[in-house]
Protein backbone atom coordinates (compact mmCIF):
# COMPACT_ATOMS: atom_id res chain seq x y z
CA UNK A 1 0.00 0.00 0.00
CA UNK A 2 1.08 3.67 -0.78
CA UNK A 3 0.50 6.61 0.14
CA UNK A 4 -0.15 9.96 -1.42
CA UNK A 5 -0.27 12.73 1.64
CA UNK A 6 0.78 16.47 2.53
CA UNK A 7 3.93 16.67 4.45
CA UNK A 8 5.03 19.91 6.42
CA UNK A 9 8.34 20.67 7.21
CA UNK A 10 8.50 23.94 10.01
CA UNK A 11 4.86 24.81 7.93
CA UNK A 12 6.47 24.02 4.63
CA UNK A 13 4.00 22.13 2.18
CA UNK A 14 5.27 19.04 0.45
CA UNK A 15 2.90 16.53 -1.59
CA UNK A 16 4.80 13.00 -0.90
CA UNK A 17 4.45 9.98 -2.23
CA UNK A 18 5.31 7.01 -0.16
CA UNK A 19 6.03 4.95 -3.14
CA UNK A 20 8.80 6.53 -4.88
CA UNK A 21 11.24 4.08 -2.92
CA UNK A 22 9.76 1.31 -4.81
CA UNK A 23 9.79 3.50 -8.40
CA UNK A 24 9.53 1.09 -11.20
CA UNK A 25 8.32 4.04 -13.33
CA UNK A 26 10.34 4.48 -16.69
CA UNK A 27 11.10 8.45 -15.92
CA UNK A 28 12.67 7.11 -12.38
CA UNK A 29 14.98 4.82 -14.59
CA UNK A 30 19.11 6.14 -14.09
CA UNK A 31 21.57 5.46 -16.47
CA UNK A 32 23.76 7.41 -15.15
CA UNK A 33 26.59 6.81 -12.55
CA UNK A 34 24.10 7.07 -9.62
CA UNK A 35 21.56 4.77 -9.61
CA UNK A 36 18.42 4.70 -7.65
CA UNK A 37 17.96 8.65 -7.75
CA UNK A 38 14.18 8.31 -8.73
CA UNK A 39 13.25 11.46 -10.72
CA UNK A 40 15.92 13.28 -9.49
CA UNK A 41 17.49 14.48 -12.84
CA UNK A 42 16.43 18.07 -12.45
CA UNK A 43 18.79 20.99 -11.97
CA UNK A 44 17.26 23.09 -9.26
CA UNK A 45 16.27 26.54 -9.30
CA UNK A 46 16.02 28.67 -6.26
CA UNK A 47 13.39 31.64 -6.24
CA UNK A 48 13.44 34.11 -3.70
CA UNK A 49 11.08 32.61 -1.67
CA UNK A 50 12.99 30.32 -0.98
CA UNK A 51 16.40 32.18 -0.58
CA UNK A 52 14.64 34.41 1.30
CA UNK A 53 13.20 31.76 4.00
CA UNK A 54 17.06 29.81 4.07
CA UNK A 55 17.86 33.62 4.98
CA UNK A 56 15.99 33.62 8.32
CA UNK A 57 18.05 31.24 10.14
CA UNK A 58 21.42 30.29 10.98
CA UNK A 59 20.83 26.57 9.77
CA UNK A 60 19.40 27.80 6.16
CA UNK A 61 22.61 30.50 5.68
CA UNK A 62 24.50 27.91 5.85
CA UNK A 63 22.47 25.66 3.01
CA UNK A 64 22.54 28.98 0.68
CA UNK A 65 26.13 29.21 2.14
CA UNK A 66 26.73 25.33 0.78
CA UNK A 67 24.48 25.64 -2.73
CA UNK A 68 26.62 28.98 -3.48
CA UNK A 69 30.10 27.22 -3.22
CA UNK A 70 29.18 24.14 -5.28
CA UNK A 71 30.99 24.33 -8.39
CA UNK A 72 28.15 24.75 -10.91
CA UNK A 73 26.11 26.95 -9.46
CA UNK A 74 24.86 30.29 -11.36
CA UNK A 75 23.51 33.55 -9.94
CA UNK A 76 20.99 34.98 -11.79
CA UNK A 77 19.01 37.74 -11.66
CA UNK A 78 16.13 36.49 -9.71
CA UNK A 79 16.91 32.79 -9.39
CA UNK A 80 19.84 30.68 -8.18
CA UNK A 81 20.35 27.50 -10.49
CA UNK A 82 22.07 24.42 -9.45
CA UNK A 83 23.08 22.59 -12.54
CA UNK A 84 23.31 18.97 -12.20
CA UNK A 85 25.14 16.22 -13.94
CA UNK A 86 24.59 15.43 -17.67
CA UNK A 87 26.39 12.28 -18.97
CA UNK A 88 26.67 12.90 -22.72
CA UNK A 89 29.01 10.60 -23.91
CA UNK A 90 27.69 7.75 -22.00
CA UNK A 91 24.31 8.95 -23.47
CA UNK A 92 25.38 9.04 -27.09
CA UNK A 93 27.12 5.96 -27.06
CA UNK A 94 23.96 3.87 -25.71
CA UNK A 95 21.60 5.86 -28.15
CA UNK A 96 24.18 4.74 -31.08
CA UNK A 97 24.26 1.35 -29.47
CA UNK A 98 20.41 1.64 -29.40
CA UNK A 99 20.37 0.45 -25.70
CA UNK A 100 18.32 3.78 -24.34
CA UNK A 101 15.16 3.01 -23.35
CA UNK A 102 12.18 4.54 -25.61
CA UNK A 103 8.29 5.72 -25.40
CA UNK A 104 6.19 5.99 -22.35
CA UNK A 105 5.83 9.56 -21.13
CA UNK A 106 9.82 10.72 -21.89
CA UNK A 107 10.38 12.44 -24.75
CA UNK A 108 13.96 13.57 -23.88
CA UNK A 109 16.27 11.03 -23.09
CA UNK A 110 19.07 12.79 -22.32
CA UNK A 111 16.90 12.45 -18.53
CA UNK A 112 17.99 9.10 -18.04
CA UNK A 113 21.78 10.63 -18.09
CA UNK A 114 20.88 13.43 -15.83
CA UNK A 115 21.22 13.80 -12.28
CA UNK A 116 20.20 16.26 -9.32
CA UNK A 117 23.28 17.14 -7.67
CA UNK A 118 21.43 17.26 -4.35
CA UNK A 119 20.23 13.41 -4.31
CA UNK A 120 22.13 10.38 -2.95
CA UNK A 121 21.73 7.31 -4.63
CA UNK A 122 18.81 5.27 -2.65
CA UNK A 123 18.19 7.41 0.43
CA UNK A 124 16.67 10.55 -1.57
CA UNK A 125 17.22 14.44 -1.66
CA UNK A 126 19.89 15.87 1.10
CA UNK A 127 17.83 19.43 1.48
CA UNK A 128 15.71 19.46 3.86
CA UNK A 129 12.20 19.97 2.13
CA UNK A 130 11.78 23.59 3.82
CA UNK A 131 14.95 24.77 1.48
CA UNK A 132 13.92 22.75 -1.63
CA UNK A 133 12.33 24.36 -4.49
CA UNK A 134 8.68 24.23 -4.40
CA UNK A 135 9.19 22.72 -8.21
CA UNK A 136 10.34 19.32 -6.37
CA UNK A 137 8.16 20.03 -3.30
CA UNK A 138 5.06 20.11 -5.67
CA UNK A 139 6.63 17.28 -8.52
CA UNK A 140 3.77 14.49 -9.49
CA UNK A 141 5.07 12.60 -11.96
CA UNK A 142 2.72 11.82 -15.16
CA UNK A 143 1.76 7.88 -13.94
CA UNK A 144 0.54 9.05 -10.68
CA UNK A 145 -1.10 12.38 -12.56
CA UNK A 146 -2.42 10.43 -15.80
CA UNK A 147 -3.78 7.31 -13.50
CA UNK A 148 -7.26 7.11 -14.06
CA UNK A 149 -7.56 5.22 -10.46
CA UNK A 150 -6.69 7.64 -8.30
CA UNK A 151 -7.61 11.13 -11.01
CA UNK A 152 -10.38 12.42 -8.91
CA UNK A 153 -8.47 12.09 -5.71
CA UNK A 154 -6.02 13.59 -6.86
CA UNK A 155 -8.10 16.82 -8.02
CA UNK A 156 -8.34 18.68 -4.15
CA UNK A 157 -4.11 18.00 -4.27
CA UNK A 158 -3.79 19.80 -7.67
CA UNK A 159 -6.46 22.48 -7.09
CA UNK A 160 -4.16 23.61 -3.83
CA UNK A 161 -1.07 22.81 -5.44
CA UNK A 162 -2.43 25.94 -7.50
CA UNK A 163 -3.53 28.29 -5.42
CA UNK A 164 -0.11 27.34 -3.41
CA UNK A 165 2.26 27.80 -6.45
CA UNK A 166 -0.06 31.46 -7.48
CA UNK A 167 1.00 32.79 -3.84
CA UNK A 168 4.35 31.54 -4.45
CA UNK A 169 4.96 33.47 -7.59
CA UNK A 170 3.08 36.52 -6.27
CA UNK A 171 5.70 36.43 -3.57
CA UNK A 172 8.60 35.90 -5.86
CA UNK A 173 7.51 38.78 -7.87
CA UNK A 174 6.80 41.23 -4.75
CA UNK A 175 10.35 40.53 -3.53
CA UNK A 176 12.45 40.86 -6.69
CA UNK A 177 10.75 44.47 -7.06
CA UNK A 178 11.45 45.11 -3.38
CA UNK A 179 14.99 44.45 -4.11
CA UNK A 180 14.75 45.86 -7.43
CA UNK A 181 13.68 49.23 -5.58
CA UNK A 182 17.61 49.17 -3.49
CA UNK A 183 18.84 48.44 -6.39
CA UNK A 184 19.74 44.78 -5.98
CA UNK A 185 19.47 41.52 -7.68
CA UNK A 186 21.41 38.45 -6.70
CA UNK A 187 23.44 38.22 -9.42
CA UNK A 188 24.61 41.84 -9.30
CA UNK A 189 25.33 42.17 -5.59
CA UNK A 190 24.31 38.63 -3.79
CA UNK A 191 25.28 39.95 0.20
CA UNK A 192 23.19 42.96 -0.37
CA UNK A 193 20.58 40.75 -1.57
CA UNK A 194 20.87 38.21 1.26
CA UNK A 195 21.02 41.41 3.70
CA UNK A 196 17.83 42.58 2.48
CA UNK A 197 16.14 39.39 2.95
CA UNK A 198 17.21 38.59 6.13
CA UNK A 199 15.17 41.89 7.20
CA UNK A 200 12.05 41.29 5.31
CA UNK A 201 9.03 39.12 6.82
CA UNK A 202 8.31 36.02 5.47
CA UNK A 203 4.50 36.06 4.75
CA UNK A 204 3.08 32.26 5.81
CA UNK A 205 0.44 30.38 3.92
CA UNK A 206 -2.17 28.23 5.08
CA UNK A 207 -1.89 25.38 3.19
CA UNK A 208 -5.29 22.94 3.86
CA UNK A 209 -4.82 19.53 5.57
CA UNK A 210 -6.05 17.01 2.80
CA UNK A 211 -7.09 13.58 3.29
CA UNK A 212 -4.17 11.22 2.61
CA UNK A 213 -4.60 9.06 -0.90
CA UNK A 214 -4.54 5.39 -0.18
CA UNK A 215 -3.12 3.30 -3.06
CA UNK A 216 -3.55 -0.09 -2.80
CA UNK A 217 -0.47 -2.55 -3.94
CA UNK A 218 -1.53 -3.44 -7.06
CA UNK A 219 -2.13 -0.10 -8.22
CA UNK A 220 1.76 1.29 -6.89
CA UNK A 221 3.67 2.20 -9.98
CA UNK A 222 6.60 2.27 -7.33
CA UNK A 223 5.79 -1.02 -6.14
S1 LIG B 1 7.57 10.59 -8.35
FE1 LIG B 1 7.02 8.86 -9.68
S2 LIG B 1 8.74 8.65 -11.11
FE2 LIG B 1 9.42 9.90 -9.41
S3 LIG B 1 10.42 8.49 -7.98
FE3 LIG B 1 8.30 8.73 -7.34
S4 LIG B 1 7.20 7.05 -8.33
FE4 LIG B 1 9.14 7.29 -9.37
S1 LIG C 1 16.71 19.25 -5.01
FE1 LIG C 1 16.21 17.34 -3.99
S2 LIG C 1 14.10 16.88 -4.57
FE2 LIG C 1 14.86 18.43 -6.01
S3 LIG C 1 15.60 17.26 -7.77
FE3 LIG C 1 17.33 17.60 -6.37
S4 LIG C 1 17.43 15.80 -5.05
FE4 LIG C 1 15.42 15.84 -6.04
Amino acid sequence: MAFIYIDFDEGIPRLAYSGCSRCSSLIGVSLSQIKNRGCCYYSPKFYPVEIQRMCHSEEGLAVLDSIISMPDTVIHDDHILVKGSYDIILHEKMMKDGLVPLGGNVTDTSVFFRTCPFVRSGSGCTLSPRYRSYVCNFFICSEILDNPDYKDKLKPYLRERENYIRFLEWENNQLIMAMRGEGLTFRKNLNGAIEFLKNIGINQYDFPKLEPIVIPDNHTIGA
